[in-house]
């Protein structure tokens, strides 16, 4: 996989007035993570698979008939073609918004834990003026933030944050009515407005409400979840990937060390991966604070933090020179 964090990166925190301070560089925050690209991983993982494993793309689950020993699952095609199979084990690994839990375990709601904040991510047609390439940047205020993460090789990706009451309401509205509405008096030297700009030209933007998921079982008969359709831990955590893929490995490992009894492996993945989703479920909503301040108070001891964290950095760098 490719690696992505640019060579030279430096983040800002960028005041109302139009001032910048330097903060704490986001992709170091905690062990030096390494920005990779979700499409990256995909295809990396693509050609781990490649002509080992049947992929049929445009097909959906529309009807599971979950048993003891078997799951049948109704497949649909876009042209509308169903087919029934009997499967051994169904993985639900269709994120967030799981179809497969949907159809097995319940309704959304029944699931969802909101944030209360609304995200809609998208990559930028061009450098934020006034900016180096590998420079990031934040434009904070109470309740909204755009964060602007710079990646090697590709645009840059900005980030629109905002806290509201009742964020499912507002996932079917047009975005870019709705970040200029509450942006509109954060322009600082036309960040926002451009930033929007680069929205309102690209089909390539995420824009939706912010769920942590937490489900007491995440198998039923033959039907498990993996990934975020089982466990969501937003994109607040920094693990959502890994935690997906950690998942994939510790099913596969719980299947091989008991062949021959499913309900075992399914056991077994449970009490591995448990410890490990609550660890990172347990602090998002005050990790949720970095990136959208709740009030002044958050919006200040995060300015504080990110400075800490630099000057920390500056000091452990001298002492190892
Ligand atoms: C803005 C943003 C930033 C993030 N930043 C980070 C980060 O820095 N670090 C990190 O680790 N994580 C981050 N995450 C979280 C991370 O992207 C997810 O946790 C991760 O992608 C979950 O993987 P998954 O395979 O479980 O689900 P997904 O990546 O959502 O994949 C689900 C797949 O299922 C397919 N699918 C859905 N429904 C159906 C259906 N009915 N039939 C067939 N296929 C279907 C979808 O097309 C998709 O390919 C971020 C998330 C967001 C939104």
């Amino acid at each position: 996989m490719e690696k992505r964090t640019p060579a030279n990166i430096r983040f800002w925190d960028v005041r109302k007035d139009g001032s910048r301070r330097r903060i704490a560089d986001l992709t170091q925050e905690t062990n030096a993570p390494i920005a990779v690209l979700r499409g990256d991983i995909e295809e990396a993982l693509w050609h781990g698979i490649e002509e080992k494993v049947e992929v049929r793309f445009g097909t959906v689950p529309v009807a599971i008939v979950n048993g003891a020993t078997q799951a049948q699952v109704t497949l649909q095609t876009e042209d509308g073609e169903e087919t029934t199979e009997n499967y051994d084990l169904v993985i639900g690994a269709d994120g967030v918004r799981s179809t497969v839990r949907k159809l097995v375990f319940g309704p959304d709601e029944a699931f969802f834990h909101s944030i209360g904040t609304m995200l809609c991510a998208f990559p930028l047609a061009r450098p934020v003026e006034g900016f180096n390439a590998g420079d990031g940047l934040m434009v904070a205020d109470v309740k909204r933030t755009l964060t602007v993460f710079p990646l090697e090789g590709r645009p840059s990706t900005a980030l629109f944050s905002y806290r509201t009451r009742k964020p499912e309401k507002v996932s079917g509205k047009d975005p870019l009515s709705t970040l200029r509405q509450i942006f509109a008096d954060l322009d600082v030297n036309g960040i926002i407005s451009k930033a929007l700009e680069d929205l309102s030209t690209t089909d390539d933007f995420l824009f939706d409400s912010v769920q942590m998921v937490k489900m007491p079982h995440w198998s039923k008969g033959r039907v498990l979840l993996l990934g975020d359709s089982a466990w969501c831990l937003t994109l607040y955590s920094g693990m959502g990937a890994s935690a997906g893929m950690m998942g994939g490995q510790v099913l596969g490992e719980a299947l091989a060390a008991c062949p021959r009894d499913i309900d075992g492996a399914l056991k077994l993945f449970e009490n591995r991966m448990r410890p490990f989703v609550r660890k990172h479920q347990k602090f998002i909503a005050l990790r949720s604070q970095l990136f959208v301040p709740s009030n002044r108070f958050s919006l200040w001891g995060r300015r504080v933090l990110w400075q800490i964290l630099l000057r920390s950095r500056k000091y452990l760098f001298r002492k190892s020179v």
